[in-house]
């Protein structure tokens, strides 16, 4: 496979993405390859998801101008508001892109892994909507950290597997739900949470995504009259920033900027900056960026937002790097929550800690580039951050 072309169908991009995975996985992943490509070739597919993002979801989102904001820092911000889809972050757009799919293939189970529990969270309502069942992997120290997330799946009907192997956290939830997933493939679908992963994950999730770049441009268009200078979004995975980005790829003048997790700072250990730091490297199932210690050794990362805590990077990031189509820039834990706390206060909204990373970094683009427009992915929203928040405040203070 010496493919190059982006978005062939080996899923590469550039040097970046492909298949890297155990000989039992790759007809299942033939399998979804083909049912997702025929399913965004048929209008009626495509038309049932985004209606169920429409009414049962809250879509379109509104793009929003942060007048208070826009005033104090002298450049013209804009936010779309990800943090008002149903469940409150962008993740409901793809997973129920992913379980409407499973559905279309026959199968009448899911499966997911799940970090802090919003993937979970997610696909447990898409399960439940769409009447499929679902079962999450959680490491079990993460199930004992988020209770309320794992309480939220229950409810939604979803049945929480507390993984015990290795270090309980999601690197071993994705083993054990890969392992089922080879065991159960003739009923089971596997429900991705990123842009990451063996082909077509990496695609499909940005598919899934896409409707908020282009929902973003038109309402540029529509609210300014013209693109924005510069589209931020915070970068986990990568899949909100994808789902933006997509929007004006095409668009040369407008500068896309990733802002990473730079945990304590890029010059000490283990912060999640993989785009600004990272090696090139293999590993679950795909060719990417990923975070090296002395060692050699691929490590986990630390970061104050449990949703951008992935020591890998979505492949087409590594290639917008490469390119240069897009830049990477870190926020660390200090600044993330000083943004989360003047946005806040100034727009009388709380977003995600995952979201003040990307605004973070917009406040300080608007201090010098004074005038120019600037549009933020306003990811999720932050109540689910308020207990993390304290801990961290009474612990600086
Ligand atoms: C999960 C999450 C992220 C990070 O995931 P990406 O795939 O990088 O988008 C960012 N913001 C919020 C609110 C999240 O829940």
């Amino acid at each position: 496979m010496t493919a190059t072309l982006k978005n062939d169908d080996f899923g590469f991009f550039g040097e970046y993405g492909g298949t890297y995975s155990p000989e039992a996985l790759m007809p299942i992943l033939d399998e979804l390859l083909a049912a997702f490509r025929a399913a965004e070739a048929d209008p009626d597919f495509m038309q049932e998801y985004l209606s169920i993002l429409a009414n049962w979801g809250g879509r379109p989102t509104p793009l929003y101008y942060a007048g208070n904001l826009s005033r104090a820092y002298g450049a013209d911000l804009y936010f779309k508001r990800e943090d008002l889809m149903h469940g409150g972050a962008h993740k409901t757009n793809n997973a129920i892109g992913q379980v409407l799919l499973a559905k279309r293939m026959g199968k009448t189970r899911v499966i997911a892994e799940t970090g802090a529990g919003q993937h979970g969270v997610a696909t447990a309502m898409a399960c439940a909507k769409l009447s499929m069942e679902c079962v999450i992997y959680m490491g079990a120290v993460d199930v004992a950290r988020q209770a309320p997330n794992v309480e939220r799946m229950k409810l939604l009907g979803a049945e929480v597997i507390a993984v015990q192997s290795g270090g309980k956290t999601l690197k071993d939830a994705i083993n054990d739900a890969l392992r089922d997933w080879i065991a159960t493939c003739e009923t089971t679908s596997y429900v991705m949470g990123t842009v990451a992963g063996p082909h077509p994950f990496p695609t499909m999730v940005r598919k899934f995504q896409e409707v908020i770049g282009r929902e973003a441009r038109a309402q540029c268009l529509a609210q300014i009259g013209r693109l924005p200078d510069y589209a931020l979004a915070c970068v986990g995975g990568g899949s909100n920033a994808m789902g933006l980005f997509s929007g004006f790829m095409d668009d040369k003048d407008v500068q896309l900027i990733g802002v990473e997790p730079g945990g304590h700072g890029l010059d000490t250990d283990k912060h999640g900056a993989v785009l600004c730091k990272g090696v090139t490297a293999v590993l679950h199932g795909m060719k990417t960026l990923g975070l090296q210690d002395k060692d050699g050794q691929i490590f986990e990362t630390h970061s104050i937002s449990a949703g951008l805590d992935y020591p890998l990077i979505g492949p087409e990031h590594a290639y917008l790097r490469d390119t240069g189509r897009a830049s990477y820039v870190a926020a660390t834990d200090d600044e993330a929550v000083e943004a989360l706390q003047i946005f806040t206060r100034a727009e009388g909204i709380i977003p995600a800690l995952e979201s003040s990373h990307a605004i973070s970094y917009a406040l300080k683009l608007a201090r010098e580039q004074q005038g120019k427009i600037i549009l933020v992915n306003l990811s999720g929203r932050g109540d689910k951050d308020l207990a993390h928040i304290q801990a961290y405040l009474a612990e600086k203070a």
